[in-house]
């Protein structure tokens, strides 16, 4: 199994899976697979909407993101003294 991993795609000329950068997608950049050469764009225009909730899901997920990568807690992000239970649906 080539299954791709979560953030990747496989390409679709030669099914490899392909890193898919949030922040190179967001800025329009083309993504190039290192298997065949393709290189994937994003139709603006045509995914307006699918940018705009990625880009929503970026900046929400920014604040862990760094985290991760500094390995700190994010500092803005307040403390609750205990979990917040969220209610199964
Ligand atoms: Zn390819």
């Amino acid at each position: 199994m080539n299954a791709p991993q979560p953030g990747q795609i496989p390409c679709p000329s030669c099914s490899r899976p392909l890193a898919l950068p949030v922040t190179a997608v967001l800025r329009g950049e083309p993504i190039v697979c290192a298997g065949c050469g393709l290189e994937l764009t994003t139709q603006r225009e045509a995914s307006r909407e699918a940018l705009a909730a990625l880009d929503r899901w970026h900046r929400d997920t920014a604040a862990a993101r760094t985290a991760a990568v500094s390995g700190q807690p994010p500092e803005q992000a307040p403390r609750p003294s205990r979990r917040a239970r969220r209610p199964r649906r």
